[in-house]
């Protein structure tokens, strides 16, 4: 089974798609032929001068190497109070839209603000929520909005049934990025799908959210 392009959420610094904090990006010498995601992370909206955040920022969105705009989100558990976070998020959505940039989420329990957000962005560009491990009634709630799912090692089962094929992702996270193996295994038996089929289709949609919004700086 061929494992290229799969991952759409990985840390893991030899990753073909690599996901990097701000403060990480600052710095860093791609691999040859990597591309990137970059966003500041919710854990990261307390400590952090944030003019120095986003100008780190609007380097990278202008950087060809960067495909992509995350993880960014809100997490109610970790760094500043939720409305400090949707307040940064909300800077970084309009940089985004502007650059006509996927974005990827990282959003715990407040599915309710990421929606409330989809629906006044309304982006042309596509967006997802890596980590995916809610429940099948959030995952309705996401696919009726078109809003793409990515499934890593844990995941809700019946959720993963309820996404629709053209929604869903794959990722690894904090593993090395061959691990994307046991999620296809995993993800395939709860869907009843062939690892092979569900490879091709995570790939494709990965190829879609990526070329969602045909960046435009
Ligand atoms: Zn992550």
């Amino acid at each position: 089974m061929n494992i290229a392009d799969i991952d759409s959420h990985c840390h893991d610094r030899g990753a073909k798609l690599l996901t990097l904090s701000l403060e990480e990006y600052s710095g860093y010498e791609p691999v040859e032929g990597q591309t990137l995601m970059v966003g500041l992370h919710p854990w990261d909206t307390t400590e952090r001068d944030m003019y120095e955040a986003f100008d780190i920022l609007s380097g990278a969105i202008t950087d060809p190497r960067v495909v992509a705009m995350g993880e960014v989100g809100i997490d109610p558990l970790h760094g500043a109070p939720v409305e400090r976070q949707e307040q940064l998020l909300r800077y970084q959505l309009r940089v985004a839209a502007d650059a006509r940039m996927p974005v990827m989420f990282h959003i715990v329990r407040r599915f309710d603000i990421l929606l409330k957000l989809h629906k006044e962005f309304s982006p042309v560009a596509a967006w997802a929520v890596h980590g995916f491990r809610s429940k099948p009634e959030v995952a309705q709630e996401l696919a009726d909005a078109g809003i793409y799912m990515s499934v890593g090692p844990k995941f809700n089962a019946d959720a993963v049934r309820v996404i629709p094929r053209n929604l869903l992702l794959l990722e690894t996270d904090e593993l090395p990025e061959e691990e994307i193996r046991n999620v296809i295994a995993a993800v395939a038996d709860a869907r009843g799908m062939r690892n092979g089929a569900l490879a091709d289709l995570a790939r494709d949609n990965l190829r879609r959210y990526l070329m969602s919004g045909q960046k435009s700086v």
